[in-house]
């Protein structure tokens, strides 16, 4: 098994005076050498406080670069940093530090009232401010223990593949959110799967928008930036003008985006004339991208090439390349080079070409497990190292993979597989939604049927018997929407995804609640 090196330290002896970190509201600049040096004075204060290595410790934080201070403090000290999702309520936040046990909680000014609710919750949990640029210095706080600790830079450079560095609950689009085990070889195959894919290097400046308790916040592409020894913008979250001012400035080189965003960027009033020609790699993943969106994008000369990974892989596993993205449409691509892949059927063996199955992957890039959940480990890792991704898949010819749909989200109709995704997309090209959403809700007749939820474009009417209609062209009866809501807005996580269940759930409550009233 490989070792990897500290990656602070190693950057600020190749490139000390390069700029790491740059938060774009505040103005925080961070070099290298600098990052390294706090890096290294918390590292000591974790230790001052007595906390030894494989402890916990939680942060409740919005985007920032103390983040990244805290997170290679954290390498070095061999304490493992348990990001906590600020969308959430004490009694979902509560069980998750029972789970992880951390030795303290830091947050930010915006996440206060939370942490100090969760502090009432848990007491004894010791809480610990972090500031913001500009705040008045106070004890207590992170910069203050920071501060007052001792420049160290004795840690052990080799950071062992198979070490704990950090743990994320998985954004919890299907149910109970579990930790995914994150080590330093999975930061180091995911470097080596986006940099080989994206051919990033360090003349690469990338954003840091997304939450940063989530898979894509640390390593889509941040993580792997400062590894190459790029530039990273740092924003306080996402913000389509911000967006557009960084984009056409040239201050992004490479984006990776969750199609919601890839969305919202579309309908903003500045997405038709705006200069694009300055981001050389535009990327999508996790979730499906609609082909609509990207023969939008490509309309304006832009490539979106997507990409899979989850949570447990680390997460990059595939992304296509640009110039593979002929032919391709929809395709994420071939595992990428620390990565194996297979698709099985349901006795286990592989599927030919063409056909559906679930995706199972294998590499230094996928997790070793989740976090007091051995149950949950075996049936996820197989004793070979196969990761069960839940999701299904099929592979053309030349091996390129189309991500399917989840198996949790097929319904069956009338006997026959439907998978929603493959709905969404007839009827995202629809000139009047949107957005869609499409779950299998219980049939007497049936036995499933598919519900679709449908945002409409500003300014547009969605007339349902039209809307059938146009599926009825593009689509098999049983795969067309039996019923149809219009609706604002989809319940989603924090990362952009909509949550089937949550759709499912409150379809099945009114279906009773209609059946008690008539
Ligand atoms: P939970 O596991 O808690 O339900 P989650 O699976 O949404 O949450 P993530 O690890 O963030 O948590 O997401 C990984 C999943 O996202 C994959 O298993 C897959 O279902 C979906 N996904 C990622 N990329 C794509 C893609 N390009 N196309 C379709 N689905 C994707
Ligand atoms: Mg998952």
């Amino acid at each position: 098994m490989f070792s990897i090196v500290d990656i602070a330290a190693k950057r600020a002896a190749l490139s000390p005076d390069k700029m790491a970190l740059h938060e774009v509201v505040g103005g925080t600049r961070l070099t290298y050498r600098e990052l390294d040096a706090r890096a290294c004075r918390f590292a000591a204060a974790l230790r001052d406080r007595g906390l030894a290595a494989g402890d916990r410790i939680a942060i409740l934080t919005h985007n920032a670069a103390s983040f990244f201070e805290i997170l290679f403090a954290c390498g070095k000290a061999r304490v493992v940093l348990v990001p906590l999702n600020w969308r959430q309520t004490v009694s979902e936040l509560a069980p998750l530090l029972d789970d992880s046990g951390p030795r303290m909680l830091l947050h930010d000014a915006g996440n206060a009232a939370l942490a100090q609710a969760l502090a009432v919750a848990r007491p004894g949990l010791p809480l610990v401010p972090v500031l913001a640029e500009g705040d008045a210095p106070a004890a207590g706080s992170y910069q203050a223990l920071r501060d007052a600790a001792e420049e160290r830079h004795d840690w052990d450079p080799v950071w062992p593949a198979d070490g704990l560095w950090y743990m994320l609950y998985t954004s919890g689009t299907t149910g109970r959110p579990k930790a995914v085990m994150q080590t330093f070889g999975m930061a180091h195959a995911n470097f080596v799967n986006l940099a080989s894919a994206i051919d990033l290097t360090a003349h690469d400046i990338t954003p840091n928008y997304l939450p940063l308790f989530h898979t894509a916040g640390i390593n889509l592409h941040t993580l792997p930036t400062l590894i190459a020894g790029g530039s990273v913008k740092v924003l306080p979250g996402f913000d389509a003008d911000r967006f557009f001012d960084l984009i056409e400035a040239g201050e992004l080189t490479a984006l990776l985006a969750v199609p919601a965003i890839y969305q919202a960027l579309a309908v903003h009033e500045r997405f038709a004339a705006a200069d694009l020609s300055k981001v050389r790699s535009w990327s999508s993943g996790g979730a499906p991208l609609p082909h609509a969106l990207i023969d939008l994008y490509a309309s304006r000369g832009v490539t979106i090439c997507q990409g899979y990974g989850m949570t447990e892989t680390g997460p990059t596993t595939f992304l296509l390349r640009p110039e593979e993205t002929v032919g391709k449409r929809g395709a994420v691509g071939r595992p990428l080079l620390m990565t194996e892949s297979r698709i099985v059927g349901p006795d286990g063996r592989d599927v030919p070409a063409g056909e559906s199955g679930e995706l199972l992957i294998r590499g230094a890039n996928v997790t070793p497990g989740y976090w007091n959940r051995p149950d949950a480990t075996a049936e996820a890792l197989d004793p070979d190292g196969w990761l069960h991704t839940g999701d299904v898949a099929r592979a053309d010819e030349d091996g390129y993979v189309t991500i399917v749909d989840r198996i949790k989200d097929m319904y069956i109709s009338g006997g026959e597989n439907v998978y929603p995704v493959e709905v969404e997309q007839v009827l995202h090209g629809h000139p009047d939604i949107l957005e869609a959403a499409v779950v299998g809700l219980p049939d007497s007749r049936w036995g499933e049927v598919g519900r679709a939820y449908l945002i409409p474009r500003a300014g547009r009417r969605i007339d349902e018997a039209a809307v059938r209609a146009y599926c009825r062209e593009r689509l098999a009866g049983y795969k067309v929407p039996k019923s149809i809501a219009v609706v604002d807005d989809l319940p989603r996580t924090p990362a952009g995804k909509v949550r089937k269940h949550v759709l499912r759930a409150e379809a099945m409550q009114q279906a009773t609640e209609a059946g008690v009233a008539s």
